[in-house]
């Protein structure tokens, strides 16, 4: 069994973890830009962190013969601050001509705030003059719904974003069905604690079928599990899943979101 997982934050995993996710079968990632834990005190913070997604991790990768891919953002949590905000938003254009950026991500919604909507409405500008795929992030508040139906708003308002070049992550069971009616791409994300277990997962991919649908980790520096997709591989064939269906959703579905850019490749 193959796998991509098509967000992981790999900057914040020990080689363990790579290793790990070799011996699984998990040879291609991608890792989204995102907030470290704490709020970075300038625009330096950010070209220090996309100079470690561009350039540090795709060798650390290779080291374990896994290919990695990133995308460039301002996350959420960090829009907040407009004034360094404003400086990131220079310097992206930069990071995301990089051999192995996909596009802008994941950027998106937290709080549903003001300067979070203006943040993201500037990144989706930029994703629209630059034809750039979207990874969206959604609130993981009780606003997830409100949230994300604000960003689907934006993201239709621009007429040169096309729905299948983006995908909108973190999905739960009440906006699955608005996010796929709308033409996007949807994540699921697991977590090791309570929400998002892997059965939780194959519920939603019975229920809601696997169409534009993409499973990862989101694993970063805080309780998380990077091999979270192979135990939902394992879920759905103890279900009695067939083997095409598994390859479908873990494997051919983030090749072909991903693939929409022409810099991605498989190992
Ligand atoms: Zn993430």
């Amino acid at each position: 069994m193959k796998v991509i997982d098509p967000h992981i934050h790999m900057v914040s995993r020990t080689t363990d973890d790579y290793l790990a996710l070799a011996y699984g079968g998990i040879h291609t990632v991608s890792e989204p830009s995102f907030w470290p834990g704490f709020d970075r005190c300038g625009v330096d913070g950010f070209r220090d962190y996309f100079q470690q997604l561009t350039v540090v991790e795709p060798a650390r990768a290779a080291r374990f013969k896994i290919r990695h891919f990133c995308w460039i953002g301002l996350n959420a949590k960090e829009a907040e601050n407009t004034k360094i905000g404003e400086q990131v938003l220079a310097i992206l254009p930069e990071y995301l001509d990089s051999p192995t950026a996909l596009g802008i991500g994941e950027v998106g919604l937290n709080k549903n705030s003001k300067n979070e909507i203006a943040m993201f409405e500037r990144q989706v500008e930029l994703a629209a003059v630059r034809n750039e795929l979207m990874l969206i992030h959604t609130p993981h508040l009780e606003d997830k719904l409100k949230g994300t139906r604000i960003i689907m708003d934006i993201l239709r308002n621009e007429p040169r974003i096309i729905p299948s070049r983006v995908l909108i992550d973190h999905a739960e069971e009440h906006t699955i069905g608005e996010i796929k009616d709308n033409g996007f791409w949807f994540g699921l994300t697991l977590y090791p604690d309570s929400k998002g277990s892997p059965a939780r997962a194959v519920d939603a991919i019975e229920i809601f079928g696997a169409d534009k649908l993409c499973i990862n980790s989101s694993a970063d520096w805080s309780v998380s599990d990077p091999t979270a997709t192979l135990k939902t591989v394992n879920e759905m064939r103890r279900r009695g899943h067939p083997d095409d269906l598994i390859r479908r959703i873990f494997y051919d579905n983030p090749a072909d979101f991903l693939g929409q850019s022409p810099k991605f490749s498989v190992a």
